[in-house]
């Protein structure tokens, strides 16, 4: 098979992890007989350093003409001091909306040999966790009508949540569908004892669900929701909900599995074409420093295999590389334990492209 890969290494450790996740790519073509081709455009701080703005129109183009896109990370102190619409993170915003990624998909799965990482009593986690957050990512009240007005007791601001029928549709179709290759639930989580627009929510996910008769719907408010996490955490299977809802409880999700650098996402359009990106940021602390660890990166290609591609035994040799690694004892400094072997984030991507060749 052949796909084009728009690859957007971004900022501080987004070059670093980005490489070893196209290596990682590389010896699964090798491997399985496969053509990846690259186009390379930037995003981001460095897209403002080379021409003045944080998401050139090339790069708007080149994700476009693509069948997925890699992205690193943007963002980091020299741009800090940039006005709000100018700064780097603004790129990831647009591409969103540009790309009609509507669908935020965050895996959180805890490896057997990270466990200690994961700061819930052990017993709450026994037997691994592996849920998936699936968060609506182009609505709600991160893209509705905003401002201040000035009243008698002085400014008001507002930030207006608003959900269309059409929108929460979507974004629940591809929570059916994914549970459908996992274990058959899905939790819709929204706060329908007071919000007008997860009323609508509810009763659409309701709708969407009578289409899944094998899947198992339950509904939480999202306070319980986020009690549940880490209460409970594997009772979930798949998780749906709202733009500001999956915000928080992805992050809650995450964290419950360890190392930030561990952590891979997918962002769907209509159809096969997705973004994929690992969930950390730039980490300008470390950048250049060969200790960044490469792993979430590698894991969002994995993604892009199994989402766009359809490619599931490479998908699942590129998971059973990293879980190889890791069982071998190699680690980067944010995932270091006694007794595990010191590794850069060089070493970690050869290990990977390694045992992908050898499909061990
Ligand atoms: P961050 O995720 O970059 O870093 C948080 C901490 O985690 C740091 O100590 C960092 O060293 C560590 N870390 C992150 N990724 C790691 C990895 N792969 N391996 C080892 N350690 C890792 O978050 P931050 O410090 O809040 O933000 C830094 C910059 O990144 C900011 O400019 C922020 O706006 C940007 N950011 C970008 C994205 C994105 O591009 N999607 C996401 C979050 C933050």
């Amino acid at each position: 098979m052949k796909y084009k890969i728009a690859v957007i290494p971004g900022d501080g450790i987004g070059p670093e992890v980005t490489g070893e996740a196209v290596r990682a790519l590389e010896a699964v073509a090798a491997s399985f007989g496969h053509q990846f081709t690259y186009e390379y455009v930037q995003a981001g701080g460095a897209a403002i350093d080379s021409c003045g703005e944080c998401l050139p129109q090339a790069t708007i183009e080149a994700a476009k003409a693509a069948d997925a896109v890699l992205l690193g990370a943007v963002g980091g102190p020299k741009w800090d001091g940039l006005p709000g619409e100018e700064r780097p993170e603004k790129a990831l915003l647009r591409l969103r909306k540009e790309l009609g990624l509507f669908a935020n998909l965050r895996p959180a799965l805890m490896f057997d040999e990270l466990a200690e990482a994961c700061p819930l009593k052990p017993e709450k986690v026994e037997g691994g966790l592996d849920l998936l957050v699936v968060r609506e990512l182009t609505g709600g009240i991160y893209f509705g009508e905003r401002g201040v007005r000035e009243t008698a007791d002085g400014p008001e601001a507002y930030d207006v949540e608003r959900y269309s029928q059409k929108e929460i549709r979507r974004v629940a179709e591809i929570a059916f569908e994914m549970a459908m290759k996992r274990n058959r639930k899905v939790t819709s989580v929204d706060k329908a004892n007071v919000l007008e627009s997860s009323r609508l929510w509810r009763k659409t996910v309701a709708a969407v669900a009578e289409r899944y008769p094998e899947v198992k719907l339950e509904n939480l408010y999202v306070d319980n929701a986020a009690m549940q996490l880490v209460y409970n955490p594997k009772q979930f299977d798949v998780l749906v909900t709202s733009n500001i809802f999956g915000d928080i409880l992805s992050d809650e999700a995450s964290m419950i599995t360890g190392s930030i650098g561990m952590l891979p996402s997918a962002s769907l359009a209509e159809g096969a074409f997705g973004m994929y990106e690992p969930v950390h940021g730039s980490a300008p602390d470390i950048a250049g420093s060969g200790r960044a660890n490469p792993m979430a990166a590698v894991l969002s290609a994995a993604m892009m295999l199994r989402y766009t591609f359809g490619l599931m035994a490479e998908a699942e040799a590129v998971e059973a590389a990293v879980k190889s690694v890791l069982a071998a004892g190699y680690r980067t400094p944010d995932i270091m334990t006694d007794g595990c072997i010191p590794a850069t984030t060089l070493q970690i991507g050869t290990l990977i492209a390694e045992r992908i060749a050898e499909r061990k």
